[in-house]
């Protein structure tokens, strides 16, 4: 693992640490330039599919959390079967490790502690998060003295694997309420009475409660008292003796309002004892604990180490934990004496402290009262987590349930549920106007999903603005329904087409028919035509195949019918008259032959220049060593006919007599 490159951004640098579901390992963020500790899940568990989701909604849910007391999440993710959480690094040690070789802290440090923990929870359960795992393990405390709290909520997913079975849970049953003991409802107050244990050890040197078996553990939890504090520490604050005691209460209820209290309660005490000037006060009213090796008076550098007391008891005479040792055992006898006359309370014992196991039944889509009898059935209890609104599920039915059916899970066990309100029925909000990025903003933000879109022209409307929503604003509609969005494309751009050929069409048709397509008539004149009858396009300017665009003028040329014959000479009748020219005796014929050369296609244009004007009167490409015959017609005295071909003048003529 070290070296390598985690989702090709964390680079993997050293072992930290490792714990019963992960291995903990420092790392350089590439991205970000920082390190990172990295907690990679052991491979058994990448196998079982519904443990990673709940460890990674987990994850998730703790990532939500940010306080100075605790353990920041910046990342979760996979990388083929390798599960990780990406969190803070915190330079320093765990509380265990500090427990182990720092056994006297000063009293100071204790409720420095304790009020930094109970700080992270008080935002934590403020936020819905409960640790469950609270543990000297899982408490940080940086070079500076600060404390971080670790590993929120992660504790629940192990809760849903059968691990609770195997001997992983023993490092956290001593820290274990007895309610978790007992294997029922987990609540905000289990991780008080956990914090309760954490300070009994920073004081006593040891946890409470010990034994050779999770189970002996968790019978003490749940049935004994702890020996008194003075006991191990005789010049113990009473007022924190007191705190630490009401949060090891055996009832929940007891051990104060929240964890905001606590913090209170150590706040007040903190103050005493700068004061009072107590040997143990330091300076520091803010949340760090005093660095290490840098007070001898409050940090941890002067403390007595575990091989130094015990030197001093020695030198002491008897140990002080004899008298302890003797209580417990006759309290061990007494109960080994009550166990052995009462038939069956061996037996009982165990079933009081690991309930059996009950497959969880299916209660997703009952109605409430319904559900509740169903989970009563099974000796489960129905606790309402959520009531949300939902399209589909109507009023007062389960939307979901957690755990969900079928697993296994002890009796008298909470069974979360979600519970419909049914649709909500909402306004419908405005997004016309806006831009479309900012209206579907608008609206998925609002509770709507997004429907189709379609474009449409709107020559006032900006591009990419909304012109219209279905369904309408202001309408009643139900939370969550689709809306479909009509956004503006803006001015619509003239669309180019190809002029269609139009020769040989009679002329009014094709002026009906231009006006159809927007093109408006320019110039038009008659010609005599040899080709097309009287009223045929003989023809068009442009071309046939032009692209051209809406509002284009097309000139025609238009047939009179026949070249008239020879006409006759106009005499006047009157030699005062003018002489009368027709209109026919203008016009010219001629028949252009052209040969062209043998080789690759060539263009033909032929121009005629004439009383109308220079107009196009023909433009087709031909084979190489074709001919070309046109009969070409020109009005007037100066009629000429200009002819090319590939684009290059060929003759440029009169029209001949
Ligand atoms: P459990 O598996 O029951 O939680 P654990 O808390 O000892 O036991 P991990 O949470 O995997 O196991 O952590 C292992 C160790 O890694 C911790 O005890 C701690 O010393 C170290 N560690 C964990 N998180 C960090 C962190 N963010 N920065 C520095 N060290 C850490
Ligand atoms: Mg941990």
């Amino acid at each position: 693992m070290i070296g390598e490159m985690l989702a090709n951004r964390y680079e993997i640098l050293e072992k930290i640490g490792d714990g019963g579901m992960a291995l903990v390992y420092s790392a350089k963020d590439h991205l970000l330039s920082r390190i990172v500790a990295v907690k990679i899940l052991r491979a058994q568990f990448a196998d079982d599919d519904e443990f990673v989701e709940r460890f990674r909604r987990e994850a998730r849910s703790a990532a939500s959390l940010s306080h100075p007391n605790i353990v920041n999440i910046y990342d979760v993710g996979e990388t083929g079967r390798v599960h990780f959480i990406v969190m803070e690094y915190v330079q320093g040690k765990n509380l265990h490790d500090l427990i182990r070789d720092c056994e006297h802290f000063p009293q100071d440090t204790i409720v420095s502690v304790g009020k930094q923990i109970a700080m992270g929870l008080a935002h934590a359960h403020y936020h819905g998060i409960i640790h469950r795992d609270i543990k000297p393990h899982n408490i940080l405390v940086t070079d500076e003295g600060r404390v971080k709290v670790t590993d929120f909520g992660i504790a629940q997913a192990m809760s849903s694997t059968n691990l609770t079975q195997t001997g992983m849970v023993l490092g956290s049953v001593h820290y274990f309420s007895p309610e978790q003991a007992r294997g029922v409802n987990v609540q905000a107050a289990s991780d008080l009475y956990s914090l309760g244990i954490v300070l009994y050890e920073m004081i006593a040197g040891s946890p409470p409660f010990r034994g050779e078996s999770p189970i002996s553990i968790a019978l003490k939890q749940i049935q004994e008292n702890p020996l008194p504090l003075r006991d191990a520490r005789p010049d113990l604050d009473g007022e924190l003796e007191d705190v630490v005691l009401k949060l090891l209460n055996k009832d929940p209820k007891k051990r104060g309002a929240s964890a905001e209290e606590v913090v209170k309660a150590f706040q007040r005490i903190e103050r005493r004892i700068q004061m009072h000037g107590e040997g143990q006060a330091h300076g520091d009213q803010t949340m760090p604990l005093p660095a290490q090796g840098k007070s001898r008076r409050g940090g941890f550098v002067g403390l007595a180490t575990k091989k130094k007391r015990k030197k001093r008891q020695q030198e002491k005479g008897a140990p002080k934990g004899a008298p302890r040792k003797s209580k417990g055992l006759i309290i061990l006898v007494i109960l080994l004496v009550l166990a052995g006359i009462t038939f069956g309370a061996i037996r009982l014992i165990p079933r009081l402290l690991f309930l059996d196991d009950v497959r969880v039944p299916n209660v997703v889509g009952l109605f409430e009262l319904e559900a509740t009898r169903v989970l009563r059935d099974a000796d489960l209890v129905l606790k309402v987590e959520q009531s949300v609104f939902d399209n589909e599920v109507p009023a007062g039915h389960i939307i979901s349930q957690d755990p969900v059916a079928g697993r296994m899970v002890k009796q008298k066990r909470d069974i979360l549920v979600r519970i419909s309100l049914g649709a909500e029925e909402v306004e419908m909000p405005s997004v016309i106007g806006l831009t479309t990025r900012e209206g579907k903003l608008g609206l998925t933000q609002a509770g709507f999903v997004l429907g189709e879109e379609e474009e449409a022209y709107d020559p006032e409307v900006s591009p990419g603005i909304v012109l219209e929503q279905y369904p309408e604003p202001g309408q009643i509609v139900l939370k969550g329904t689709a809306v479909n969005l009509v956004v503006s494309k803006g001015k619509e751009a003239p669309q180019s087409f190809a002029l269609p050929d139009f020769r040989g069409q009679d002329f009014e048709v094709v002026k009906a028919r231009i006006r159809e397509l927007g093109l408006p008539l320019g110039n038009s004149w008659p010609e005599h035509s040899t080709i097309y009858q009287e009223g045929q396009v003989v023809e068009q300017n442009p071309a046939p195949g032009t692209m051209v665009q809406e509002g284009w003028s097309i000139d025609f040329v238009y047939s009179q019918g026949m070249t008239p014959s020879t006409p006759e000479p106009q005499i006047p009748a009157d030699p005062r008259e003018e002489p009368q020219w027709t209109h026919e005796n203008l016009w010219k014929t001629q028949d252009v032959i052209l040969d062209i050369q043998p080789g690759p296609d060539q263009e033909v244009v032929i121009l005629v220049i004439d009383d109308f004007g220079a107009r196009e009167v023909y433009r087709e490409t031909h084979k190489g060593g074709s001919r070309v015959v046109r009969t070409i017609q020109g009005r007037g005295q100066n009629a000429r006919i200009q002819v090319y071909i590939g684009g290059r003048q060929f003759y440029d003529q009169l029209f001949q007599e």
